[in-house]
């Protein structure tokens, strides 16, 4: 064969010992697969490894992954359930990687586990914006005692959400006793985080209206706890101010399901203050919410609402991802905004279509 610039493949001579795989990060990608058992096994024994290659296996779309996952799910499903699962919600900048680090590693001096998962719909646009920067969680990150990770990317909200309860299942099974689910204050993630946890946690900077800090008022009816950070130096003064002001404010809330009467706290992120009362308020809602058989109550509630809430996303997406559907969806689009035909009949055409039913008239 002729020696000339344009080969670019090396020639392989007989005899010759190949070289194995010069990169091994490769290498370790193709290590061989665990079955079912092996992954809930190494889960239950608390692998922090194994829990993160199952959780990888739910956020694949690959059919044998997602299988595989189903099975794993299914087999930690008998050991969950055990923990508190937390929501901590705020405005980015507001201090939340920071008060997760701080409050973890109360709880990890307290004898706890802790898992971290995130709900960041905005993180298949910029790949992970929360908990991608581990670097103000540096120390829960490196503690066996923790479990810490980034929202699933590239996913739709009724994706990740979903995906994230999956991993929560997980994360129980593996012995973690305290579960947070992180998510930033924009959209709708906050009502996908409330509905898949005990307790949600608010949090909020010293001043500012509800307006200022881009907080819905929605956001803060789901409080069970407001939590004014950077309660320091000289902005400790403006959060006490605005702690009496929410305080005022949540008077003028309806009473909650759970029996709970929402609270305002200030605390520091960065000294430590105010956070063993934040967990001393979870802990007394917990201790009341499993007393009244609340929380069992609504933790069925919340696998009812996901069950319906996942049947709705799949069927959504199936139809919009139906090839006929596909086809045909644009023409029917134009011919309702040009007037020749209504909404109602082009959502019967194209449901026909999905359902393969085609007798629909004209
Ligand atoms: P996130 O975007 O909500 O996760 O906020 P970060 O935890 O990344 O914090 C944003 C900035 O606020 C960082 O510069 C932190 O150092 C700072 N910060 C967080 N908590 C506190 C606090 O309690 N006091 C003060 N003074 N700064 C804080």
């Amino acid at each position: 064969m002729p020696h000339g610039p344009k080969k670019t493949k090396p020639e392989v001579k007989p005899g010759v010992p190949q070289p194995g795989n010069l990169n091994p990060q490769l290498q370790r990608r193709q290590r061989p697969q665990l079955t079912a058992e092996q992954y809930v096994a190494g889960i239950r024994r608390g692998d922090r490894v194994i829990l993160g290659q199952a959780i990888t296996l739910i956020e694949s779309r690959r059919a044998e992954h997602q299988a595989l996952a189903q099975r794993i799910t299914e087999g930690c499903l008998p050991h969950c359930g055990q923990s508190v699962r937390i929501g901590i919600t705020g405005t980015p900048g507001v201090g939340k990687s920071s008060f997760i680090e701080a409050f973890g590693l109360h709880l990890l001096g307290q004898g706890h586990r802790l898992a971290v998962l995130a709900i960041d719909p905005t993180s298949q646009v910029s790949h992970g914006s929360i908990l991608g920067d581990k670097t103000r969680m540096e120390k829960l990150a490196a503690s066996e005692q923790s479990f810490i990770r980034p929202s699933p990317a590239g996913e739709s909200l009724g994706g990740v959400a979903r995906k994230t309860r999956e991993a929560i299942i997980l994360c129980e099974a593996a012995g973690f006793d305290i579960i947070i689910i992180e998510t930033v204050g924009v959209g709708q993630s906050e009502t996908a985080v409330h509905s898949m946890t005990d307790f949600f946690l608010l949090l909020l900077l010293p001043g500012g209206g509800d307006e200022l800090q881009g907080i819905k008022r929605g956001i803060v009816e789901m409080a069970d706890l407001i939590a004014v950070n950077k309660a320091d130096g000289e902005r400790l003064a403006l959060a006490k101010q605005s702690m009496q002001e929410y305080r005022n404010a949540l008077h003028l809330f309806p009473p909650k399901d759970s029996g709970w009467t929402p609270t305002v706290e200030i605390c520091s992120a960065t000294t430590g203050m105010g956070i063993p009362e934040i967990w001393q308020h979870i802990f007394s809602f917990r201790k009341m919410a499993s007393a009244s058989g609340y929380m069992d109550q609504h933790r069925r509630q919340q696998a009812r609402y996901w069950l319906y809430e996942t049947i709705d996303n799949q069927l959504r997406a199936a139809f919009f991802q139906d090839q006929a559907v596909r086809e045909k969806l644009k023409s029917i689009e134009a011919a309702i905004l040009a007037g020749q035909k209504t909404s109602f009949q082009g959502a019967e055409e194209l449901l026909a279509l999905f359902l393969k039913k085609r007798d629909f008239p004209g």
